[in-house]
């Protein structure tokens, strides 16, 4: 970074955010991507839009009690980070995992002002979660859990406000238990929740959205820049939860063979192809752990720890689990190993030196916020549908969603090759994502 202006504001949001590595990775990244386009902006530093940029609107972090089984009370801590609302009310899903904590809501709500706004969606950017670990929990814990977590969440949202969704550890059983308890707490219908049961204003195609959308973008990219498509591709998929599961289904409904998926314990190789059937029961219906796989199908083969699919010989790699799973040690082994694109279905799955590596490489990139931005859009289309009352079926859904996420890559495309490198789609995806919220920043005033 070369810019006197950014420097300051990473500089500054350093030494304000201290510690909070995986938040000041998302920021540097951010920053040295849109330094050609700050160069020739002065009004960013005029109106001090990144300095507002880097500083969520606001942070809040609250005591979630529950009573387990046993009548023994625990207390976990849950977040709400409403970042941004310059284009549109937060939104942002709500992760449930050991893991989470300030560094990591924040880098997570800062992406997803960016990556809402590439949907092309009046949407600003926001994210919640809790340090709470789903697994293991009974039906009734999670319930409960839930529920407390609502007893404060539910007055800092609302359809025009805030409108959460679900991420690691949220999926449509905890966004169920949620939306009952706001609803019940606010004595209103008023979809403030996305990822809801489809008998109560959850949209079709939601749960398929983020997996299909990375296809969708991917398919594009493939496309565009090689000329070859997923057919006959051999793809490894990292992760096997929401988003893996449905790129699984699509990318071989596209004539691809996923040989490989993960989970946090290890990693199945199925040479014939995962059985996305197979797999969607043991992980949707009875939330077992990838290891069942290899019961199921003896052919297949399961390796405990999940670092060593990153060794397999494949055309393609989807990042589907968390972030920073892959670092630059691995990169370099996919790049070696003849890996052709890597698109990410997680948030921030390559470590900045990893993903820079990729693109200096001239590996096809999809950046999470814009390749992973399918969900946040069918979530967006959820809301439409919710205020005027509507239902939209799932091929219309699902054609509108694709239509999108193959312009979104060609926008990526064009501004990347205006700044001298299609294959750079981490500065296309930046500027597309920025220009539109600094603009508003700009118009709105300094607030
Ligand atoms: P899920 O909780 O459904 O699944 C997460 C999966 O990743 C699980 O299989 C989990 O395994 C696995 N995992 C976690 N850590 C590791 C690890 N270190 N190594 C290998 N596997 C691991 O979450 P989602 O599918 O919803 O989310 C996955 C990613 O996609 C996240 O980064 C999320 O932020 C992002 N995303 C999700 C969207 C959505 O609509 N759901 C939208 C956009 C982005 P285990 O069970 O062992 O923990």
């Amino acid at each position: 970074m070369k810019n006197e202006y950014l420097l300051k504001v990473y500089q500054e949001c350093e030494s304000r955010n201290y510690g909070k590595v995986e938040f000041l990775d998302a920021v540097k990244e951010f920053l040295e991507s849109i330094e050609l386009y700050a160069d020739k902006h002065p009004e960013l530093k005029k109106y001090a839009v990144l300095e507002r940029l880097v500083e969520p609107e606001r942070l809040i972090e609250f005591r979630v009690p529950w009573v387990d089984d046993n009548g023994n009370v625990h207390v976990n801590r849950g977040y709400r980070v409403q970042f941004n609302s310059a284009i549109g009310p937060y939104k942002g899903g709500i992760r449930l995992h050991p893991s989470v904590n300030q560094s990591i809501i924040k880098f997570l709500g800062f992406e997803q002002v960016l990556k809402n706004s590439i949907t092309g969606l009046p949407l600003g950017g926001g994210k919640g979660g809790s340090d709470f670990d789903p697994k293991g929990k009974s039906e009734f814990e999670i319930m409960r859990f839930c529920q407390s977590f609502m007893t404060e969440l539910y007055r800092h949202i609302g359809s025009m406000v805030d409108v959460p969704a679900g991420d690691i550890g949220t999926g449509a059983r905890e966004v169920g238990y949620m939306y009952g308890a706001y609803k019940k707490l606010v004595n209103s219908f008023d979809g403030a929740f996305t990822g809801k049961g489809l008998e109560f204003g959850g949209s079709l195609a939601r749960t398929e959205a983020t997996g299909f959308g990375l296809i969708y973008f991917t398919e594009k990219m493939l496309k565009t820049q090689l000329n070859t498509s997923f057919k006959d591709k051999r793809v490894i998929i990292t992760g096997s939860g929401n988003v893996a599961l449905y790129a699984l289904k699509k990318a071989a409904e596209l004539g691809a063979k996923v040989i490989a998926m993960s989970d946090s314990n290890g990693y199945v190789v199925d040479e014939n192809g995962i059985n996305f059937d197979t797999l969607k029961v043991i992980k949707e219906v009875k939330r077992e752990r990838i290891k069942e796989y290899q019961t199921q199908v003896p052919t297949s083969k399961y390796f405990e720890g999940s670092k060593g699919i990153y060794s397999l010989k494949a055309d393609i790699l989807l990042p589907c689990a968390t972030q920073n799973e892959i670092d630059l040690d691995a990169a370099k082994i996919i790049v070696k190993n003849g890996i052709c694109c890597v698109s990410e279905g997680a948030n921030r799955p390559s470590s900045n030196e990893a993903a820079k590596y990729f693109v200096d490489n001239k590996v096809l990139y999809g950046p999470g916020k814009a390749a992973n931005c399918g969900g946040v859009m069918v979530s967006g289309f959820e809301m439409i549908q919710n205020s005027e009352r509507e239902k939209w079926t799932f091929e219309y859904t699902d054609n509108r969603l694709k239509e999108r996420m193959e312009e979104i890559y060609d926008s990526i495309y064009k501004i990347s090759s205006e700044y001298g490198n299609s294959y750079n789609t981490i500065l296309g995806a930046d500027i597309l994502g920025f220009e539109k919220v600094a603009n508003a920043m700009i118009k709105e005033g300094i607030i």
